[in-house]
C-alpha cells in the first residue's frame, strides 16, 4: 500500500454487529478482548502467545479494542499489530539489565501521580486505565490493574504544589490514557490547570486516537478547544495503524487547532526497519502530524524479545534523516536507565572537533569542514 492510502477499518472480520455500536465509543470499550477465552475465539493462539496471555492477569492486563484488533493479520503469527498487543511468554521472562520502574519515576513524585524531573515541566499522571494494552508498557507497574502496584493520584495535591511552583511552565498529562476519561472530567483537570496562572503550556499524551478514533467526538473537541494552548502527543507505531477512522480523527483534532506530535516506540518485528518507519511518518504528515520522538525501548521488565540495539536504532535514522521531509524526521531518545530523562542519541554527524574546526559528514557519507569563528577580544584586534 503507498504511503497515500488510509484503508478503512470496517467490523468485517469481527463478526455482525451495526455500523452504529461498531461506531459508538462505549460499544468498543464494552466489547474490548480482556480474556483469553475471548482472545481464542478470534484468534488462533500459537503456544507462547497462549502461555503469555494467561500470565498477563498477574502483570499487564490483556486489553484490545475492537478496531484495533481488526487491524490484525490473522494469517501472520509475526503480525507487527498482533506483537503489540497480544501477550507472550517471553513477558514472563525478566533479564537482569531490566526494572519495573526503568525511568526512576516512583523516586521523582512530590505528589502521587506527578513526577517532576525536569526543571520547568512536570508530568501528571491522571489514571490507570488505557483502551488497549501495549505489551511494552513503561508504565505495566501501575497500569491496568493487574500488577501489585497501585497508582495513586492526588489531583488537589498536584494543583497545589503546581502553584507553589511557578517554575513548572508546562504540564503533560498521561497516565493511562487521559482521554479515557469522560468529558467532563477531563474539562475540569483542563480548567483547574489553566486557573494556575504559571502553568503556559498544556498537552495530553494518548493512544486513544489510534486504539479507539471513535472516542474522538465533536464534542470532545469542542471541550479541548477551550483550553488553547493545548498540543496532543499520539502513539503510533506501524503505518496499518493510521486507517481512514485514524485519519479522520486526527483531522477533527487538528482542525480544532490542536497541535500533533507523534510518540512511535522502536519495537523489534514491529517497526525496526526503515522503511516503515519511513511509511508512518508519511502518512502522519498527511495527518498533520509531526513525528516527534523515536523512542529506544525502555528496559522494562519481559521486554527483551522487543527490543533492538541502539546501534539499530541509529542506522534507521540515519536512513530518515537527508533521504526524506526533515519533519518527517523525529528524535531518536532513550529514557536514561533508572531515571536519566530522555537523552537524544544520534546518530552524530560530527566526525571530529579541533578549537579551529569541525569535521562533519552529510546524510551520504561526504565530509565537511566548519571553520570555528575566533573571537578575539577587541583589545587584541586593535593592538
Ligand atoms: C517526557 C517527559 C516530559 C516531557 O519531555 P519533553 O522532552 O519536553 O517532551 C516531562 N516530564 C517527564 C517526567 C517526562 O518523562
Amino acid at each position: 500500500m503507498s504511503a497515500r492510502e488510509f484503508a478503512a477499518n470496517p467490523p468485517g472480520a469481527w463478526g455482525p454487529v451495526s455500523t452504529e455500536d461498531w461506531n459508538d465509543p462505549a460499544w468498543q470499550l464494552r466489547n474490548r478482548i480482556q480474556s483469553l477465552e475471548h482472545l481464542e475465539s478470534r484468534l488462533r493462539l500459537t503456544p507462547e502467545e497462549r502461555a503469555g496471555t494467561i500470565l498477563a492477569g498477574k502483570k499487564l492486563a490483556l486489553g484490545i479494542t475492537p478496531h484495533f484488533f481488526n487491524l490484525i493479520d490473522r494469517q501472520d503469527p509475526d503480525c507487527p499489530i498482533r506483537r503489540q498487543v497480544v501477550p507472550r511468554v517471553e513477558e514472563s521472562i525478566t533479564s537482569p539489565e531490566e526494572m519495573t520502574d526503568p525511568c526512576g519515576e516512583d523516586g521523582r513524585m512530590p505528589v502521587p501521580g506527578l513526577v517532576h524531573r525536569y526543571p520547568d515541566r512536570v508530568l501528571l499522571l491522571v489514571t490507570d486505565r488505557c483502551a488497549s494494552y501495549c505489551r511494552y508498557c513503561t508504565r505495566s507497574r501501575v497500569v491496568s490493574g493487574a500488577g501489585e502496584q497501585e497508582l495513586s493520584i492526588d489531583l488537589e495535591g498536584a494543583y497545589d504544589y503546581l502553584k507553589k511552583h511557578p517554575e513548572v511552565r508546562d504540564v503533560l498529562i498521561s497516565g493511562g490514557d487521559p482521554l479515557l476519561l469522560s468529558d467532563a472530567k477531563l474539562d475540569h483537570i483542563l480548567g483547574r490547570l489553566r486557573q494556575i496562572s504559571s502553568v503556559e503550556f498544556v498537552r495530553i499524551g494518548s493512544r486513544i486516537p489510534v486504539f479507539l478514533p471513535q472516542r474522538i467526538t465533536h464534542d470532545l473537541v469542542a471541550m479541548l478547544k477551550k483550553h488553547h494552548p493545548l498540543f496532543l502527543s499520539i502513539h503510533a507505531n506501524h503505518p496499518r495503524e493510521i486507517t481512514a477512522e485514524v485519519r479522520d480523527a486526527l483531522s477533527r483534532l487538528a482542525d480544532a487547532g490542536i497541535p500533533l506530535g507523534n510518540q512511535s516506540v522502536l519495537l523489534r518485528g514491529v517497526n525496526d526497519q526503515a522503511d516503515t518507519l519511513k511509511e508512518l511518518f508519511h502518512k502522519l504528515l498527511l495527518c498533520r502530524v509531526r513525528p516527534y520522538y523515536l523512542y529506544q525501548c525502555d528496559l522494562i521488565t519481559g521486554s527483551a524479545h522487543l527490543r533492538t540495539t541502539l546501534r539499530e536504532g541509529q542506522e534507521i535514522m540515519e536512513q530518515l534523516r537527508g533521504h526524506t521531509t526533515g519533519y518527517a524526521v523525529p528524535t531518536y531518545v532513550v529514557d536514561g536507565p533508572g531515571g536519566g530523562g530522555k537523552i537524544p542519541i544520534g546518530p552524530s554527524y560530527i566526525v571530529g572537533m579541533t578549537d579551529d574546526r569541525v569535521i562533519l559528514k552529510n546524510f551520504r557519507g561526504d565530509v565537511y569542514e566548519y571553520p570555528e569563528i575566533s573571537h578575539s577580544p577587541v583589545s587584541d584586534l586593535r593592538g
